[in-house]
């Protein structure tokens, strides 16, 4: 069996990428061996059906920061291959893209199986090889330098030069290993916040701009501002989100258990008084349900915050004790939920950990430990917040690596 030039294990975003852009620089036998049935399953279902294909964040220095791990290999893969590369890549291809108002990048068509399409066709288009339902089981060094492949059948490909691009998967994660690689625990990252708060399901629905939360931990402060989601369960939105990022791993050694604090107001203690007090004069005979001092909070979340204090809704303005309106502030200022676990759908959206960055070189992508053998996508560890930052590293990492190759394919054919 002749040996392929390059063997792709995953075909997800990462893969496809890195095959098309091997296959585009002359590299001529390629194939993607994917384990499962379907093709770039999680392009698919990414950004509720309408895939965040990246960020308008063009700069490379403000593009890596947000990838609470990456480091500044990073920088120097989005130096060569960063957003406005990604946009330009997809448009040439014939996918027509828009930035949205917060600088999330999606398909002018809302669908993300034109992502999939643009994809599928163009590496068809090059003759890259495409095999379903081979998963990849096992992958051998040969003492000439190739790799025999072998899938769960005991099918076994040679390749010169393969990728793992597995994404989270903890196979890729073992084929790395027995090639030599060490791995970071992987955890997941970007979940929601359940907790067991009385009522707080009432508010479920309840969306509010820029809230600062953060939790402390052994020591460790971890902030964010965001906008927030209160969902039926708990915590959801962009600020959550991050911050289960920025903590993924502390977190998951808290099993998840920990105390969550919200800032309702970004007002000083003595403003907030000063507030209350105003309608404690000026809205005397209104009920305190029925005029806020932060009217940014909804009325459902200002009734649920006064039960929660223990002041009675029905209460007038002019009747608040001095001493209700200190728990008032307090609880604005400083309000704690017990969180007591992730959201209950499992439904984190990427893995933080993988195969562990300092043993890859980020100009090739190639393993320092095993020559011939290469990694993009989420296998690394490397992982973004929400925004489409984790697909960008998708599209970084397999373009660097399809490049890599490409240059190493070039070098023998001219020997
Ligand atoms: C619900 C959801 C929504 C998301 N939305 C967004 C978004 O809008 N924007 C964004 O940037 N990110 C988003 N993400 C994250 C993003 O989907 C991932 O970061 C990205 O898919 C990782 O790509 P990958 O190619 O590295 O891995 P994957 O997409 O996981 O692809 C890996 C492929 O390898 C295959 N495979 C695994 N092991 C083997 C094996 N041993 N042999 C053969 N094949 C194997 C798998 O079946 C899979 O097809 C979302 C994630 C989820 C779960």
């Amino acid at each position: 069996m002749e040996p392929f030039d390059l063997v792709v294990v995953g075909g997800g975003p990462a893969g496809f990428m890195t095959a098309i852009t091997a296959a585009e620089n002359g590299v001529k036998r390629i194939i993607i061996l994917e384990g499962t049935s379907k093709l770039m399953e999680k392009v698919r279902i990414s950004g509720g059906g309408r895939c965040n294909v990246t960020n308008a964040t063009w700069i490379p220095n403000e593009l890596v920061e947000n990838y609470p791990r990456g480091g500044i290999q990073l920088l120097e893969s989005f130096n060569r291959f960063a957003a406005g590369d990604v946009f330009d890549w997809f448009e040439k291809r014939g996918l027509k893209l828009k930035i949205e108002e917060d600088k999330r990048v999606f398909p002018k068509s809302n669908s993300s199986l034109d992502v999939i399409n643009c994809l599928r066709k163009s590496a068809i288009l090059k003759n890259v090889e495409i095999l379903k339902k081979f998963f990849v089981k096992e992958i051998v060094k040969t003492p000439d330098n190739l790799f025999n492949i072998f899938s769960l059948k005991k099918e076994n490909i040679i390749a010169k030069n393969i990728i793992i691009s597995t994404g989270g998967h903890p196979s890729g994660y073992k084929l790395a290993q027995n090639l030599g690689h060490s791995i970071v625990k992987p955890v997941p990252s970007l979940f929601t916040f359940s907790t067991k708060e009385e009522n707080l399901n009432e508010c479920s629905g309840v969306s509010i701009k820029d809230i600062d939360i953060e939790i402390k931990l052994n020591n460790k402060t971890f902030q964010n501002r965001g906008d927030l989601l209160i969902t039926h369960w708990g915590f959801s939105g962009p600020v959550v989100l991050k911050l289960s990022s920025i903590a993924a791993r502390e977190l998951f050694n808290q099993k998840y258990r920990f105390n969550l604090i919200i800032k309702w107001s970004v007002l000083s203690y003595a403003e907030l008084k000063e507030k209350i007090n105003y309608l404690r004069l000026n809205k005397g005979k209104v009920n305190v349900m029925n005029s806020r001092p932060i009217p940014s909070l909804t009325k459902r979340l200002w009734i649920f915050l006064l039960n929660k204090i223990g002041i009675d809704k029905e209460k007038k303005w002019a009747e608040l004790l001095s001493d209700e309106r200190d728990k008032m502030i307090n609880t604005l200022l400083k309000d704690n939920y017990m969180i007591s676990g992730k959201g209950p759908f499992g439904e984190e959206f990427v893995t933080s950990g993988g195969v562990k960055i300092n043993e890859v070189c980020f100009k090739s992508m190639e393993s320092l430990i095993c020559p011939g053998l290469f990694f993009s996508g989420e296998v690394l560890d490397v992982d973004g917040i929400t925004g489409g930052f984790n697909f960008q590293h998708c599209w970084t990492s397999g373009w660097i690596a399809g490049m890599a190759v490409s240059k190493i394919n070039l070098k023998v054919t001219n020997q």
